[in-house]
């Protein structure tokens, strides 16, 4: 292609040249055929007049014909054009002798033969003009050859051009479908892949190509979704994850601000709760005084009064005291005293307390324990919950009239013990609700709807839960889930085991007061000082007390009382804690344990705050506290017991 192109570029050359050529030849042509006539014509006139010049004129134009003639020879010429040169050199020859013939007759005065031989020189002039003319016929000839071969050269190039064009053009296509097949195809795959990827179709997946570096990017396009899968579902996770704890923190929230407002709520209560002990306690102490008053008279009508005046006085005071001691434990923080507890000693006792109730309605109660179990509780306060659940069902039972509660525990998983109370009473209302503080259904006076709320705050506090329920076979169940007491394995396959129930209530049997054991080593009559702010509770503890044999000194303060115990012997001091004045009961004891330790050591402290409001520790422990409101044979038991001590 090359070749045929650079053939044709000097073909192109060559004809140039030769056109170059030609037209020099031309005019030289014209030169030759101009000197010819002008030697002529001075042959012509060299007849007329004999002139030398004329004739060195003559010969001077003739070297420039022949000089022109020359230049023919170093242009490249054709055998014919350069026969054709030798052809015009000849007859120049020719003419130049013919007027040397003429110039000679001129000279010789033959002037009518010279004439004549012009007409000669005229005839061979034209013959050299004729000739030079054939010699650029021939000229053109060959130049015409020339642009024939140069038309021809380049046709056959410009079809090579025309040929390697087409193919080409094939090659083209061929390249490009290969290249469609090759390049395009994958990466369109590849473009789609990435696509559906980027519009969140996280399973886009390029399948394996045919060539080797396509196939390595779709490996790297799949590894790339693949980590773009997994961190998507990472994301997800921690999403949900944040979620969660979000909702925990605002259930703790919610948590918290409930319990900000019971907590607010419980500290007015109980600082009610415990304003009302001290009035509460001179109301029952002077009741059961009244009663026990009347009941010794020899008046059969003031007798009879006891029991239907006095008694439901002493009974509404319990009642109140009870309410005040609720009140006061939903206000209380948890004391952090959780132990291994015998389930079965406190269900027993707890139920001392209920089984009374049952017995006097004709309602069954029934328990079925499995032996040896031990929870983590506050024995104190898992006695009260299971009091709480069984007056509740009591309640119940009676609504509907049903026959009564069953009391079920076992151990359930390996570390917990479940104890389900299940009645045939009425049923939860609203089950929901049952658990929230002051929810009742009881009539007013009744229910305070503190019980269940504090059952559960109880249990919470030992670290189990409480869930409340209907029965499909009507009546109520209360699930108590306690922890079982570690290190103490639970006993799977005990079998359960009824409780012997107590057969009285034992507030309705004070046996105590009336004189049980505890007395035994008490002195003969002991001399007691009494200390306490309260005119009344003054009143009923020396009417008590000297019931009961024994001397009594009252002193209204603390500094009254230190006086008396430095002027006077005493067996035992009883004192209020809170007191107006100088010296509390708190200073008293303080003093006492200084300046005389064993009576210190036995004395008796009196608080309506059982660590719930002051929430500072007694300075005594909790066998030496007598809460108030008592009931007398509380009162008079405690200080037996105290007395009993002094012997030991
Ligand atoms: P209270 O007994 O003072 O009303 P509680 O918190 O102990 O307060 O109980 C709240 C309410 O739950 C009761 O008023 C009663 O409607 C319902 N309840 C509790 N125990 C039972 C039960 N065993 N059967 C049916 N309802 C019950």
């Amino acid at each position: 292609m090359l070749i045929a192109f650079s053939l044709a570029v000097s073909q192109r050359n060559a004809i140039d040249r030769d056109t170059n050529a030609f037209l020099t030849e031309q005019h030289i042509a014209d030169q030759i055929v101009a000197l010819t006539y002008r030697q002529q014509l001075e042959a012509f006139r060299f007849v007329d007049r004999h002139d030398e010049a004329r004739m060195r004129e003559f010969r001077d134009l003739g070297d420039e014909v022949y000089s022109q003639m020359r230049r023919y020879l170093f242009h490249e010429l054709s055998a014919a054009a350069r026969l054709h040169v030798e052809r015009m050199k000849e007859l120049h020859q020719g003419f130049e002798v013919v007027a040397q013939r003429v110039f000679d007759l001129a000279q010789r005065g033959q002037s009518d033969s010279a004439r004549r031989r012009l007409a000669d020189l005229d005839q061979r002039a034209e013959s050299l003009d004729a000739a030079v003319e054939q010699f650029l016929t021939a000229r053109r000839e060959q130049r015409s050859a020339l642009q024939l071969r140069h038309e021809e050269v380049s046709r056959r190039v410009g079809l090579g051009f025309a040929t390697a064009g087409a193919l080409m053009f094939v090659l083209l296509v061929l390249l490009a479908g290969y290249l469609r097949r090759r390049v395009l195809g994958p990466l369109d795959a590849l473009a789609a892949a990435a696509g559906r990827l980027g519009a969140g179709d996280l399973d886009a997946r390029v399948a394996p190509q045919r060539y080797a570096e396509f196939d390595e990017m779709a490996a790297g396009f799949n590894r790339m979704a693949d980590s773009v899968q997994s961190a998507r579902e990472t994301m997800e996770a921690q999403n949900e994850e944040i979620r969660q704890t979000l909702d925990h923190l605002q259930q703790a929230q919610a948590e918290l601000v409930q319990h900000e407002k019971l907590s607010a709520m419980g500290q007015m209560l109980a600082g009610l709760a415990h304003e009302l002990n001290n009035p509460l306690a001179g109301v029952l102490g002077m009741a059961e005084l009244i009663r026990a008053e009347l009941a010794e008279s020899p008046d059969a009508d003031a007798r009879a009064m006891a029991t239907t005046l006095a008694e439901p006085l002493e009974r509404e005071a319990l009642r109140a005291r009870s309410l005040v001691r609720n009140l006061l434990s939903f206000a209380r923080r948890p004391s952090g005293v959780v132990e291994p507890v015998d389930l079965t000693a406190a269900v027993s006792t707890a139920l001392g307390l209920c089984a009374h109730s049952f017995a006097q309605a004709g309602k069954t109660l029934r328990v079925e324990l499995r032996p040896h179990l031990r929870v983590m509780a506050d024995a104190q306060k898992l006695q009260h919950a299971i009091v709480n659940v069984v007056n509740n069902a009591l309640d119940a039972v009676i609504a509907a009239d049903g026959r009564g509660l069953t009391i079920v525990g076992a151990p359930t998983g390996r570390h917990m013990v479940r104890i389900d109370f299940d009645d045939d009473g009425t049923g939860f209302a609203d089950p929901q609700s049952a658990l929230l503080p002051f929810y009742t259904t009881k009539a007013a006076g009744k229910g305070t709807g503190l019980g269940l709320s504090l059952v559960e705050q109880f249990v919470n506090e030992f670290g189990g839960t409480v869930t409340v329920s209907n029965r499909s076979e009507g009546g109520a169940r209360v699930s108590l889930l306690l922890r079982a007491s570690e290190g103490i394995e639970v006993a799977r396959d005990g079998a359960a085991r009824g409780i012997a129930l107590p057969a009285t209530h034992r507030e309705a049997a004070p046996s105590a007061a009336a004189g049980g054991d505890s007395d035994a080593a008490a002195p003969i009559r002991p001399r007691v000082l009494v200390v306490d702010d309260e005119p009344t509770l003054r009143l009923i503890q020396h009417r008590l007390l000297t019931n009961a044999g024994m001397e009594v000194v009252l002193a209204a303060n603390g500094a009254e009382a230190r006086d008396a115990l430095v002027r006077e012997p005493f067996d035992l001091v009883i004192s209020d804690l809170r007191m107006p004045g100088e010296m509390d009961g708190r200073d008293l004891l303080a003093w006492l344990a200084q300046e005389r330790p064993a009576l210190a050591a036995r004395s008796l402290l009196l608080t309506g705050d059982m660590g719930g409001v002051a929430s500072v520790p007694l300075p005594v422990p909790m066998d030496r506290v007598v809460p108030k409101p008592f009931s007398s044979a509380e009162y008079v038991k405690r200080v037996r017991q105290a007395l009993g001590a002094m012997q030991k």
